[in-house]
């Protein structure tokens, strides 16, 4: 395993290194046409005044370190390879890559050095300083690939100049040392920026799902994982104002479990929550339809939205929901009306305009409620009826 980068030590470093990381590549493939591209340019320009076999050998090195890249990007694409090595060694290829790169581009300062042709060697120095500026965007990604790259590619020519000794080279070398410096300092910062940007993207991201994360759990029943009264406060108004503007009928049962005081008192709290539990899970599935709400809005108590029902069927729907608790069958011990535990529900349907609210819909399907319970209990009563 190669490793050049430094193992982030927190989850948050860790995902900002990967997407360093997947930035570099992303750019990858323009730095090798630009390899590809440049490094043509340069041959064609030089040919006939530096040797031949030089220049063919220089960019046969550079293709084929293109090309090693390129088959390295290909590798990355593939989801399937890209699992089979760790994250922080994709980043260490990466900056090989750069430094093989930049390696090769410095020999050039040396073997392509025109040792007479001053007009040659200002072309030269001006097609590596290209090189540097154009790989600033595109490596300043993955702290230090452009170090890696920038510094070979500029050393040799700095030096060649120098070894030369006259007033002119002297002066391109002190000049590209400058440019190279600055070169540098420009991209530490555009890491940082980026880096930055990453962190700040990352964190913002985290705080919204942790928002929306909370903002669900305040919605839920801790004790039985369904919806609490407060969604299902939100939910009927979402529906009632639907409903108005749609024109279409709008359905809620009340259940309520039957006797659930003596089944507590009978087999203890722990038990009553066990039952609860139960039974909300029963309900939650007889809630199908996309709309449809089941939530627990008092302690023994379950209501259910319906949208675009009407009450026939709303009532149908209610007769399941009694059978299906009571086909449970929870042993229900001290219950005057049965052996296991059974719901009473009470359903209402209303047509949401100005003259009505969401309470008539409430108090009308909790009037039948009553009147079931008040009919023996372990049965459905409709509104109106
Ligand atoms: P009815 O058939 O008329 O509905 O009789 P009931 O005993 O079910 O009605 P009542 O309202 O008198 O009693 C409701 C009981 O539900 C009271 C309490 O013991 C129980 N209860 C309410 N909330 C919870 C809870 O969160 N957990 C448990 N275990 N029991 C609860
Ligand atoms: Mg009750
Ligand atoms: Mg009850």
């Amino acid at each position: 395993m190669i490793d050049l980068l430094p193992m982030p030590r927190t989850a948050l470093t860790r995902k900002v290194l990967a997407l360093q990381i997947e930035h570099a590549y992303q750019q990858l493939g323009t730095s090798l046409a630009v390899n590809l591209v440049n490094g043509l340019v340069l041959v064609l320009i030089f040919y006939g005044d530096i040797d031949g076999r030089k220049l063919l050998l220089w960019i046969a090195a550079i293709y084929a370190v293109t090309l090693a890249r390129y088959a390295l990007l290909r590798r990355f694409r593939d989801p399937r390879l890209r699992q089979q090595t760790h994250e922080t060694e994709w980043g260490s290829l990466f900056l090989i890559g750069a430094l093989g790169s930049g390696i090769l581009w410095g020999a050039a300062g040396i073997a392509l050095f025109h040792p007479t042709s001053q007009l040659h060697q200002i072309f030269l120095a001006f097609a590596l300083g290209g090189m540097i500026a154009g790989a600033l965007p595109l490596l300043s990604a993955l702290t230090p690939a452009f170090q890696l790259f920038a510094i070979p590619v500029s050393l040799p020519i700095i030096l060649r100049l120098i070894a030369e000794g006259d007033r002119v080279s002297l002066t391109m070398a002190v000049l590209f040392l400058i440019f190279m410096v600055a070169m540098l300092v420009s991209s530490s910062q555009f890491s940082h920026i980026l880096r930055e940007s990453i962190e700040l993207r990352l964190k913002l991201l985290s705080s919204i799902e942790e928002k929306q994360q909370q903002a669900m759990l305040a919605r839920i029943d801790s004790l039985t994982g369904i919806a609490n009264r407060r969604l299902f406060e939100e939910a009927l108004a979402n529906e009632w104002k639907r409903a108005a503007r749609t024109r279409t009928p709008l359905s809620m049962a009340i259940a309520d479990i039957d006797y659930f005081k003596r089944y507590n008192d009978h087999l203890g709290h722990p038990g009553g929550d066990q039952c609860l539990r139960k039974v909300a899970e029963s309900m939650a599935t007889a809630a199908r339809r996309p709309g449809d709400l089941a939530a627990r809005i008092g302690g023994e108590e379950f209501a259910f939205i319906l949208p675009n029902t009407q009450l026939s069927d709303a009532a149908a729907i209610a007769e399941r929901i009694r059978e299906d608790i009571e086909s449970l069958r929870i042993p229900h011990p001290t219950s005057p009306t049965s052996d296991c535990i059974t719901v009473s529900l009470g359903v209402a349907e209303i047509l949401p305009d100005e003259t009505t609210s969401t309470r008539d819909l409430i108090k009308a399907a909790d009037a039948a409620l009553y009147e079931a319970k008040d009919r023996g209990r372990n049965r459905v009563m409709v509104a109106g009826d």
